[in-house]
């Protein structure tokens, strides 16, 4: 009988936003490092027997989510919100050419965004005006997903989070996870979105939502 394979407990992705890729509204390298030594401290020695046993990160530096993050147990996606200034719109169009789902289109008095905008931050790089500039930005935090035998969706728990919000969160929900499980041996660690559901743990303790993704049209938000 061949000897089963002894693997590092946890892995991380990251998507290629920290090279060159020109859509990114985040750096992920402060958060990987921060991710990579928290974990490399936290689970010394755990290392685990299969693939579907190590625990899986994945950071997107935009909402295109190249690195896929809504399959991984913790998923991160940078975000950019746009909000509307005071400068006058011209109506070039620019903005609404820029959005692919087009969730920006132009009223008498200017933009307006849809509910459904994903924070890409694409529209505000090409406002000629200044009509269209940054607003907050930070990390969506997406926990629970996998692939598999059952396949799962990751669960938004936050939106907008700093690096510090980030690990306090992670660090939230993994550290009972961990002391649930992994304590029991390889062999037996439940997978991360299994003991989630069986412990009702996103109903129970989830970290509250921080801010909606949108709202950021002239009545709600201005700058
Ligand atoms: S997720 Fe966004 S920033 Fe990262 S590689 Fe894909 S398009 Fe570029
Ligand atoms: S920020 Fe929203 S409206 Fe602007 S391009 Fe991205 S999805 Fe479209
Ligand atoms: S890009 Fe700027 S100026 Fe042009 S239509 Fe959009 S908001 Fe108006």
């Amino acid at each position: 009988m061949s000897q089963a394979p002894v693997l590092p407990p946890f892995k991380i992705d990251t998507c290629r936003g920290n090279q060159n890729c020109s859509y990114a509204v985040l750096s992920a390298q402060e958060l990987l490092l921060s991710l990579q030594e928290i974990l490399e401290r936290r689970l010394e020695g755990h290392n685990v027997s299969s693939h579907h046993s190590m625990l899986r990160f994945s950071l997107s530096c935009c909402p295109n989510s190249c690195s896929q993050p809504q399959v991984r147990d913790f998923g991160l996606q940078g975000r950019q919100k746009p909000v509307i200034t005071d400068h006058p719109c011209i109506h070039c169009q620019a903005c609404v050419k820029a959005c692919p789902e087009k969730y920006v289109h132009l009223l008498d008095q200017g933009p307006h965004f849809s509910e459904h905008c994903l924070a890409c931050g694409r529209c505000i790089e090409v406002c000629p005006t200044g009509t269209l500039e940054e607003g907050k930005s930070g990390w969506s935090l997406l926990v629970g997903g996998k692939l598999g035998r059952q396949p799962a969706f990751a669960i938004p728990v936050g939106h907008y989070l700093s690096h510090d919000e980030v690990i306090q969160n992670i660090l939230a929900l993994l550290e009972p996870y961990l002391t649930a499980t992994m304590n029991e041996g390889p062999s037996s660690q439940e997978r991360f979105r299994a003991w989630l559901d069986r412990n009702s743990v996103l109903t129970k303790e989830a970290p509250p939502l921080l801010s909606p993704l949108s709202s950021h049209n002239r009545s709600t938000e201005k700058k």
